[in-house]
């Protein structure tokens, strides 16, 4: 049976059948019933399932296997047909469960309600953190947020009632910091509709960021494909110390690999160094790899994630963990495409950036190669937190430096804000003192959100356009991300070297050999932070801010109203008219980065994720037209002036002329959101052009019926001008492994052929032709 036959026939038969989960959990498992969270008992982990899966794939590979493989491979849809060739075949996989941020839940829930299913097929959650503005701090900040998103908010709460989906209300946290402390496991996994999903492989899960119709696949009980993963091995060799943090083992790894070094990969840490690194320091390094385009990270289980299951009310897996230890660590003798050795006694503490998180300098450097490239070194705001590092450990780190400028009678010379990962997290580092020191130290503790991290963040201190510099225990420094100013120079390092910059207020002091001057005029110098890796008593709960789906929702009333300025139902995209594609324009030729940031941008946007018309006024307006140098000025090639990205692409839908962009290497990097690739579609977009493509980003473009090709030549991209015309031809045979031909037609008349290449597989096609990927499902549900 062709692979498409097989997707056709498991749809069919879990759309019919009314028995719709498909993941391994319940039934399978005789061994020992350990629910999979708290939140639902009636979900069972199954490692047995995992295990009789990694042995059949074991006999047929007949090698040792990498522990990503074994959990990847351990959740093969069909482990003994599929065929399995790192960077090569499409995987087709059961995920155990789905997570979605508010922001990104819109559109994958309205998407879903399209489908017409009547709820998921696996447990799914809802967190509500990207919308909260930081403003004046945590409670007033999360009041307001409560009112201004409450339409958002109102649908999403009633939308996973209706369709069986777990829904953590504003104020619990961020979403991948519930993830660890709830849901993820050794061995799960998971697919999250945020890029920085991977944060949940510092317990040993295979935890992937996708866009959301990824997530409505695997909602719908439909395998879920991924190209197989090849396997960066880090060595950890030596023990982490003194300054040196898990930040820096990803800053330094993202120093080596870069941007994209990690594409098509999953980086997988093992070495005698591992135990020396906490089980939320582990998180924060498989959170960053997203930086490197890994399609996800993940640490051998180690005592330090039994301490952490532990401490997080989940000893009875541990205890199943430790009974499956050997499937949820690599073979010895496993072989990875890339190894890289890192020792951690001599990591020296980093900071990265401006602009670009592989940008790597020790902390040691920064100063001299700041004032040498003209970057202010006057540091205008600390902010730590973040899904990156706002673990109790980070608190009490930064909190002990904290705690010793305050004995010298200092404070902050930087402004200094704190975001708690979750209301676990403020609650405990209330409780046990760490909040009130870094409020005493000139702290604003923000609330339990993203908040300055996607741009919510109402900057009073400067005004757009100032250059100044920040720095944040964040993950993601890309131009404009934290305040929109594309002249902040933002540098991401560990929570501990944020606030002892900060105290010191200049990227010209190195904590490791510089000394403060104190109140009474002495001169000291900081001593490494110690704290704890967990709090001594029990975590803290804090306020409860969770809604358990009811059993059956069916009779659960969905709101959107149809001249909501939030939220739109979905139409769906024209199909393929079984025609090349011909004469399209183009509305930008990109110069350099195009992150999804700039295709569509954050900040003040992220109120109009859940209407793809409104949020559609930002296409492309972050991207720099290569024939001006400028961003958001494109030439309207029918009237030959210049204007905005999106004015100039409705033009062209409403002209009914189809266009395409041209991309430059990397194109899509960064955040997970599909509305980069829903935007383009709606506005009468058709293919994307580039060097390169990010993971998450190509996938969400083939999902959304758009063509993502490349150059077959990359000096070919210099062969396309912004006036020129272009037709992709031979579509009628589209296949997979067949590049396309793509004609240039100049304006002088002139024209020359060059050739594309594709990444599509046979299923992948069919979406293209049935307009999207939900189109597909909605035809085969028909049928
Ligand atoms: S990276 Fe920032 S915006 Fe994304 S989930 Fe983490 S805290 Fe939120």
């Amino acid at each position: 049976m062709a692979p498409y036959c097989v997707l056709a026939a498991r749809l069919r038969h879990a759309l019919n059948s009314g028995v719709r989960r498909y993941h391994v959990a319940p039934v399978l498992c005789q061994r020992a019933k350990v629910a999979m969270s708290h939140f639902e008992p009636n979900e069972y982990v199954n490692y047995e399932k995992l295990e009789k899966n990694i042995n059949i794939v074991r006999k047929r590979l007949d090698r040792p296997l990498t522990l990503s493989e074994k959990i990847v491979y351990g959740h093969l849809d069909d482990p003994e047909k599929q065929e399995i060739e790192r960077g090569k075949t499409y995987l087709r996989l059961r995920p155990d469960r789905v997570a979605m941020q508010d922001a990104t839940a819109q559109m994958a829930m309205l998407q879903f309600i399209s489908s017409g299913l009547p709820k998921v097929a696996v447990p799914s959650t809802i967190h509500c953190d990207h919308l909260i503005e930081a403003q004046s701090g945590g409670e007033k900040d999360l009041r307001r947020a409560k009112d201004i998103n409450q339409e958002v908010y109102n649908f999403l709460a009633t939308a996973g009632a209706k369709y069986g989906v777990g829904f953590w209300k504003p104020g619990s946290g961020i979403i991948h910091q519930i993830i660890l402390e709830n849901y993820s496991y050794p061995g799960v996994m998971l697919i999250g509709t945020d890029s920085h999903t991977p944060n949940g492989g510092g317990l040993g899960g295979i935890c992937i960021g996708v866009g959301g119709a990824d997530a409505v696949d695997v909602m719908a009980g439909i395998p879920w494909e991924l190209k197989c993963p090849k396997v960066i091995g880090v060595k950890l060799t030596g023990k982490l110390s003194g300054w040196s943090s898990p930040k820096d083992v990803i800053l330094k790894v993202a120093g080596i690999l870069t941007v994209k070094g990690g594409t098509g990969a999953i980086i997988e840490y093992h070495g005698p160094g591992v135990d020396s690194i906490s089980c939320t320091g582990m998180a924060t390094i498989c959170n960053m790899g997203a930086e490197i385009g890994a399609t996800t990270s993940i640490f051998p289980y180690n005592a330090r994630m039994k301490k952490y299951l532990g401490k997080t009310g989940r000893a009875e897996i541990a205890a199943l963990a430790d009974e499956f230890q050997q499937h949820l660590v690599p073979d010895s003798g496993c072989q990875y495409d890339q190894v890289i050795e890192i020792n951690l006694s001599e990591l020296k503490p980093h900071i990265n950036g401006p602009f670009t998180p592989d940008l790597a300098h020790p902390v040691s450097d920064i100063g001299a190669v700041a004032e040498k490239e003209g970057w202010p070194v006057d540091i205008r705001v600390g902010l730590i937190g973040s899904c990156t590092n706002s673990s109790y450990e980070d608190m009490g780190r930064s909190a002990a430096v904290a705690k010793q400028a305050l004995a010298r009678g200092l404070k902050c010379k930087s402004k200094f804000t704190i975001t708690p990962g979750s209301e676990q997290i403020r609650a405990t580092i209330e409780r046990d003192g760490y909040a009130q020191i870094l409020r005493d130290v000139g702290g604003l503790v923000l609330a339990n959100a993203c908040g300055p991290c996607i741009g919510q963040w109402d900057r009073k201190d400067i005004k757009k356009g100032d250059k100044n510099t920040i720095v944040t225990s964040y993950n993601r420094n890309f131009t404009g991300r934290n305040d929109a100013n594309p002249e902040t120079h933002a540098f991401v390092t560990s929570p501990e070297i944020v606030t002892a910059l900060s105290i010191a207020g200049t990227l010209k002091f190195n904590p490791e050999t510089d000394y403060l001057t104190g109140a009474d005029g002495k001169k000291f110098k900081l001593e490494a932070p110690d704290a704890d890796e967990l709090p001594k008593l029990e975590f803290d709960p804090g306020q409860d801010t969770y809604q358990y789906p009811p059993k059956d929702g069916s009779g659960q009333h969905v709101d959107v109203s149809p001249t909501s300025q939030r939220l739109q139902l979905l139409e769906p995209f024209d199909k393929w008219d079984g025609k090349d594609l011909e004469d399209m324009l183009i509305l930008i030729k990109v110069k350099g980065k195009c992150t999804t940031d700039h295709i569509s941008a954050a900040g003040p946007w992220l109120k109009f994720r859940g209407h793809l018309d409104n949020i559609s006024n930002n296409l492309l307006i972050g991207a720099i037209n290569v024939e001006n140098g400028k961003a958001n000025s494109v030439r309207n090639a029918l009237t030959q002036e210049f204007g905005p990205v999106p004015d100039t692409a409705r033009y062209y839908k409403k002209m009914g002329v189809k266009w395409a962009v041209i991309g430059d290497e990397n194109y899509g990097e960064g955040s997970s959101r599909e509305h980069a690739a829903l935007e383009p579609r709606h506005l009468g977009g058709r293919v994307i052009i580039t060097k390169s493509f990010a993971r998450i980003h190509e996938t969400n473009l083939k999902k959304q019926g758009l063509l993502p090709l490349t150059f077959a030549d990359p000096a070919d991209y210099n062969k396309i001008h912004p006036v020129d015309k272009l037709s992709i031809v031979g579509l009628a045979d589209f296949a997979p492994g067949k590049p396309l031909k793509c004609i240039i037609k100049h304006p002088n008349g002139s024209q020359e052929t060059i050739m594309l290449n594709h990444t599509f597989n046979e299923s992948q096609i069919e979406w293209f032709q049935a307009g999207s990927a939900l189109n597909r499902m909605k035809e085969l549900q028909q049928k």
